[in-house]
């Protein structure tokens, strides 16, 4: 008798044969932004989202401890239930206050926000906008939203939007039979480091009164003056609907979160799924984020020195012509096009002692696999110089 599951080797072995069978990677010990023990191996770590180090920070360590201290781990219910405690709701203010909205809801993750949020705010008979490049998370919550999805395109290489932007102004003047309609985008796209252009969005979503949401995960605590990323930085905060976050990168910690209105917020809290149907996060998990946050608030000298090494490492690429001019991010993308030419770069740079991971698709479009360096305040003005020597030999 056939097993029926057979079929699975077939599929495996497809993945294998075109280089994107994924390995499930072991790390021991702490996460260090800038050092990390995988596979036996210790390597300067370009492969953090850990972006500010708070991750390690002892004082958000100690918030998290005190709260397992108090409340123990697991939070044991939905937050509708009893799940969502009092630090839940304090973090919840403050995330809220932070962002300069009325409300905040949090999320067990990130992916669990875009998912939940875009789902709840769109549904049969209403459309979605949505850029090309827009992390899982938001295809995912499109595509279970059963809203018509209208894909926009991301010509980032190409140094302007301009075109992307007529071509989204185009899709909007033609879809105004649609009954409700939203445009999504990701504030920095996760894999290419690029912006954006969330004043042109912003302008677009009023024209045609059309709701607009940002995910601002890689953007939370690096940018903006006040660390309240790119929409603070592009200026854009008040004409931004819902604002999408995550505790898992720049904070530190773990967990998503929403901000905006009031009566959005308790729209969510009633129809999000992810957060009506899955347990809370832990109440260390608020305590942890309220710690960062402090952090993000009172030490912007953090987020100055990450774009400082990312404005080094970037313009030090440029110039030896490995990567193009685009923004100026902590997450830079070294384009090496298919999957085999990126996994022998990221085996040789690991071998020189460097974690630096091979992003394939689905995570980037056919043709673009490439590898990710993100950046930290961590590390330090040596580390990048031997990167950028070693990158010269090995992405030639
Ligand atoms: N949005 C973007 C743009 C992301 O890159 C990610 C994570 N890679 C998420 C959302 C999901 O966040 P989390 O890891 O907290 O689930």
């Amino acid at each position: 008798m056939p097993d029926p599951l057979d079929w699975l080797d077939d599929e495996l072995a497809d993945l294998d044969s075109r280089g994107l069978r994924r390995k499930l990677q072991v790390r021991c010990g702490p996460q260090r932004p800038e050092r990390v023990e995988v596979g036996g191996q210790s390597l300067v770590n370009f492969g953090s989202n850990d972006y500010l180090g708070l991750a390690n920070d002892p004082r958000v360590v100690a918030a998290a401890k005190a709260a397992v201290e108090e409340y123990g781990f697991g939070s044991g219910a939905s937050p509708l239930v009893t799940g969502r405690t009092d630090l839940h709701a304090q973090l919840e203010r403050k995330l809220a206050e932070f962002e300069g909205t009325e409300a905040a809801l949090l999320f067990p993750t990130g992916y669990a926000a875009n998912v939940g949020t875009i789902a709840a705010l769109v549904g049969k008979g209403d459309a979605i906008y949505s850029d090309e490049l827009n992390h899982a998370s938001i295809i995912d919550g499109c595509r279970l939203s059963g809203a018509a999805i209208h894909v926009y395109p991301n010509q980032w290489a190409a140094g302007s939007r301009q075109e992307d932007c007529d071509r989204l102004a185009a899709l909007l003047a033609a879809g105004q039979h649609f009954r409700r309609r939203l445009i999504v985008t990701d504030s920095v796209f996760s894999m290419h480091g690029t912006f954006a252009p969330l004043a042109a969005l912003a302008w677009l979503s009023e024209d045609y009164n059309t709701m607009l949401l940002v995910d601002d995960a890689h953007a939370t605590g690096v940018f903006g003056e006040n660390g309240r990323g790119r929409c603070e930085e592009d200026g854009v905060e008040s004409v931004v609907h819902i604002r999408v976050g995550t505790l898992s990168k720049a904070l530190g910690g773990h967990g998503g979160f929403v901000t905006g209105s009031q009566r959005l917020i308790d729209w969510l809290a009633n129809r999000a799924r992810p957060y009506v149907f899955s347990t809370a996060a832990p109440a260390a998990m608020a305590a942890a984020g309220l710690a960062s946050l402090e952090s993000i608030e009172r030490e912007p000298e953090r987020r100055r020195r990450l774009l400082e090494l990312a404005l080094n490492l970037r313009g030090r690429l440029v110039l030896s012509g490995l990567i193009q001019p685009t923004s100026l991010s902590q997450i830079v993308p070294l384009i090496l096009g298919e999957p085999a030419r990126t996994l022998a770069a990221t085996a040789e740079l690991r071998r020189r002692g460097f974690f630096v991971p091979a992003i394939r698709p689905p995570s980037v479009p056919q043709g673009q696999s490439l590898l990710r360096i993100s950046l930290t305040s961590m590390h330090t003005e040596q580390q990048v110089d031997n990167l950028v020597a070693a990158l010269a030999e090995v992405a030639r």
